[in-house]
């Protein structure tokens, strides 16, 4: 075992504060790395805030987690010392259910998953995520991250990245493709930035104008203020697939009407409360709901490759550990441009 530093929420709605955690010993599977740089994803907020109702404190958070390689495991085949890897939002899955041999481990049912932070590993320890100095991962749950690709831009690519890229290739993204995307943040940047490279005609909805230019910038070809009700006038059933990033309840109805004849709603965001549907913007024009979870490891591996042919990176605030708390409080006001990154050098 070794110990090193980390930032961890104590108790639910308390600050994050400095402390140590151990890691465990690197098995023969196993790869080890310093974490260089950790991504702030609104799930660690909705986590330590206990929102989700079932975190178990302390909670280290951070699954969006780049690095380098400083020890393999004896039986190690993919990866060296040296090498700049990632680690996402599961560290470890059953690898015999039918989803994890499809490669889609985040659907795994053979108990499920075991996330990065706020789970309990199949050695029965706790898992803790990257707002640390270095992480002990089974090799097969870590990626590679292409040469082009800066380590704190990789961060991000780790959750957000994955959770936008996977059900814009599910629903085919792509040339001739109407999508839009809810919400500019982590995700909803992220989403527009893929899309765009995939091909789709993208339109952002915001909450108010004051991050158009930046959404254009990204690529979006069109941008509305969803405070102004003309919007769900003028956008009536135009979008083959909207992709729905907003971390807080908004009214499904207004949103589906938005959908074409066959159109899909992607939900991604996990407001703390149920979401209320209307049965007819479903029914006239045999509109679907969906929802989609990050992505398997092939698939979160083809989207950096993805990330790297098309130069698609996030925009970055890179901050150090003892700002995470303030950071946390501009991500809820919607004001982040547009992911912390945490430094974590002084943590190793
Ligand atoms: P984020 O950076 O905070 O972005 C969310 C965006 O939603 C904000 O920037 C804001 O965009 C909009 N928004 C926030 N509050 C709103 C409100 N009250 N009404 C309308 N719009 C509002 O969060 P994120 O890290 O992208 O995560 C977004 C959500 O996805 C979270 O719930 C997170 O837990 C979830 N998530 C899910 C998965 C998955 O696998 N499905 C993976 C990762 C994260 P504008 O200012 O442009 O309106
Ligand atoms: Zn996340
Ligand atoms: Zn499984």
């Amino acid at each position: 075992m070794s110990t090193v530093s980390a930032y961890a929420a104590p108790a639910a709605g308390e600050p994050l504060t400095k402390t140590t955690i151990t890691r465990r010993e690197v098995g023969p599977h196993d790869v080890a790395f310093d974490i260089h740089f950790a991504g702030i994803c609104h799930s660690d907020i909705h986590t330590v805030r206990d929102e989700w109702g079932q975190a178990a404190y302390p909670v280290v958070p951070g699954h969006e987690i780049a690095g380098i390689v400083t020890e393999v495991g004896s039986e190690v085949t993919k990866f060296a010392v040296g090498d700049r890897v990632g680690v996402g939002c599961f560290v470890d899955s059953c690898r015999e259910c039918e989803f994890c041999l499809a490669g889609e481990e985040q659907y795994c049912n053979n108990p499920g998953m075991v996330g990065t932070y706020n789970a309990v590993g199949f050695d029965g320890q706790p898992t803790q995520g990257g707002y640390s100095g270095a992480i002990v991962v089974d090799e097969n749950y870590v990626l590679t991250i292409p040469e082009s690709i800066p380590l704190d831009k990789a961060a991000p690519l780790l959750c957000a990245g994955i959770t936008t890229y996977s059900p814009l290739r599910h629903w085919n993204a792509g040339p001739g493709t109407e999508v839009a995307v809810i919400g500019l943040g982590g995700l909803g940047h992220l989403a527009v930035k893929i899309a765009v490279a995939m091909g789709a005609h993208v339109t952002v909805l915001s909450q108010s104008l004051k991050k158009m230019e930046d959404g254009l910038r990204l690529g979006a070809s069109e941008y509305y203020a969803t405070s102004d009700r003309d919007t769900f006038t003028k956008l009536k059933g135009k979008f083959d697939l909207i992709l729905n990033t907003v971390s807080a309840n908004l009214d499904m109805g207004d949103y589906l009407g938005l959908l074409a004849l066959d159109g899909t709603l992607v939900e991604l965001g996990m407001p703390e409360r149920p979401m209320e549907v209307p049965a007819p913007a479903l029914i006239f024009g045999r509109r679907r709901l969906s929802g989609s979870l990050i992505g398997g490891i092939a698939e979160t591996q083809e989207m950096l490759d993805f990330c790297a042919e098309h130069d698609v990176t996030p925009e970055i605030e890179v901050i150090q550990p003892d700002y995470i708390n303030e950071a946390y409080e501009r991500v809820l006001a919607s004001d982040v441009r547009y992911r912390f990154v945490i430094d974590t050098a002084t943590l190793r």
